[in-house]
Parts: C-alpha cells; sequence; structure tokens
C-alpha cells in the first residue's frame, strides 16, 4: 500500500490565524477561489443560488434551485479533467494519486447521473476555465437564459395577479 504523501507546508504554526483558516478552507474543499470566482459571476448576473447541498447527490457546489440547475466546480488535477493540469499526476505516489483521482471520477458520474435522472440540469465548470473569463461569463448568461424544465411556473411579480 502507498500512503498518501504529506501535505505541503503541513508544520502549520508557521501561520498566522487568517492564514491557517485560508489553508483549512483550501484542504475542505470549500469556498476555493475557483468557486468564488463563479459565485461572483452569479451574482453579478441577479442569479441566486445555494452552496453545497448535501441533500443533492454529490452535494452540488452551487445550486440554483428555481432553475433546477446544479454547478459543479472542479480543480482539473484532483477531478482528472482531460487537460494539461488535470493530466499532471506526480511522480511520487503515482498508483496513489491515479486510484484517487479514478474514485473521485467515478463519483463525479455517478451525482451527475443521479442528479440528470432527478431533472436536474448539470454543468461543470473546470479550474483550466476560468482563465477566460469571457468565455465564462457568455456561458454563466446562457445558463440562466435557459427555462427550468421541472421547477413548474413561474412565480409571478409582487403585485401581479396569478395567471
Ligand atoms: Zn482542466
Amino acid at each position: 500500500m502507498s500512503r498518501p504523501p504529506a501535505r505541503p507546508g503541513g508544520a502549520t504554526d508557521v501561520y498566522g490565524a487568517e492564514k491557517r483558516s485560508a489553508v483549512m478552507r483550501q484542504v475542505k474543499g470549500r469556498d476555493t477561489t475557483p468557486e468564488l470566482k463563479v459565485r461572483r459571476l452569479l451574482t453579478a448576473l441577479g442569479a441566486r443560488y445555494r452552496l453545497h447541498r448535501a441533500d443533492l447527490p454529490g452535494r452540488p457546489d452551487i445550486v440554483l434551485a428555481g432553475r433546477r440547475l446544479a454547478i459543479f466546480v472542479h480543480g482539473c488535477f484532483w477531478h482528472g479533467h482531460d487537460c494539461a493540469r488535470g493530466a499532471r499526476v506526480p511522480k511520487a505516489n503515482r498508483d496513489y494519486w491515479q486510484a484517487k483521482i479514478a474514485r473521485n471520477r467515478a463519483r463525479d458520474a455517478a451525482s451527475q447521473a443521479a442528479l440528470a435522472t432527478a431533472g436536474w440540469r448539470v454543468e461543470t465548470v473546470w479550474e483550466c476555465e476560468l482563465k477566460d473569463a469571457e468565455a465564462l461569463k457568455t456561458r454563466a448568461a446562457a445558463w440562466l437564459s435557459i427555462a427550468p424544465r421541472l421547477a413548474g411556473r413561474p412565480r409571478p411579480k409582487a403585485g401581479e395577479k396569478p395567471g
């Protein structure tokens, strides 16, 4: 059995409290910078969303429930993206990393299939795609322009009569 390599910067005492909490967030995979970028974009477009809904398969990073839209923001390395960064598996402990990434990929596929079966639209934003801000903006606008499939009738605006 190969063992997981030590995390870089394992001596946490060198960090101040603020830096340490930032590091811990990275470790937990929440509120990572790529995810924040996507969230800021959606906010700028006027979207309302919830984060990390544990009641949905795969706990999608960003959920627009009214639109039945679930968004995953994936690190290319951890989720085995087919890109230069995703292909860069460390030489040390190669078997360990490859097995771990394969498990992540299998879990991602199962989560996405389960969401689709439940009527959700699933979008994956890869870390490497964040470099092209304009393309991402166009894509996000397209998500929001698509009518929800199973969310029922649109709610009337305040002051309007339904139907
Ligand atoms: Zn990538």
